[in-house]
């Protein structure tokens, strides 16, 4: 039964409210996670909670359970001299940036425009509705090393 630190490995669809898919893995390259640590979203997480092997289930998560709502004010519209000066700065650059408080951003650079770099810090699914249809192929006990790094390891995991 999939609980809090076991690795789970799952095949799924990821479609959009219009019937799009965006993402998907299949049996023979499944996604594997650490559950309980936010790994994936946490609205995935949370219907995937207490399924068993060859479970099947269709989830539908909101935008504040997936990445998020769309956040206009994280569309940006700053200057190439804001970036240091040894950074050649491209369209589909990612950078992460210090707003204060400890808080860091991830941007994405969407445009250009001579002098002018137009940034977006919304996450490429922020503001969608997450249509998965999933399939539950493995479960196993997380070992030692994959509780301290957070993540599941092996196949389908994390590499070092
Ligand atoms: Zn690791």
């Amino acid at each position: 039964m999939i609980k809090n630190n076991t690795v789970v490995g799952i095949s799924y669809t990821l479609k959009n409210s219009d019937g799009e898919e965006l993402d998907s893995a299949g049996a023979g390259d499944p996604l594997q996670y650490l559950h309980g640590v936010g790994q994936i979203v946490p609205g995935l997480e949370k219907a995937l909670e207490g399924l068993l092997i060859g479970s099947t289930k269709d989830v539908v998560v909101p935008p504040a359970e997936g990445y998020g709502e769309h956040v206009p004010q994280l569309k940006i519209k700053t200057e190439m001299s804001m970036f240091p000066k040894d950074v050649e700065v491209k369209i589909g650059m990612e950078f992460t940036a210090d707003l204060g408080d400890g808080k860091h951003q991830n941007f994405k650079v969407e445009k250009i425009e001579g002098n002018e770099v137009f940034i977006d810090g919304n996450h490429p699914l922020a503001g969608e509705t997450l249509h998965f249809a999933i399939e539950v192929l493995s479960i196993r006990e997380a070992t030692e090393e994959e509780l301290q790094h957070g993540h599941a390891h092996g196949p389908g995991g994390h590499h070092h």
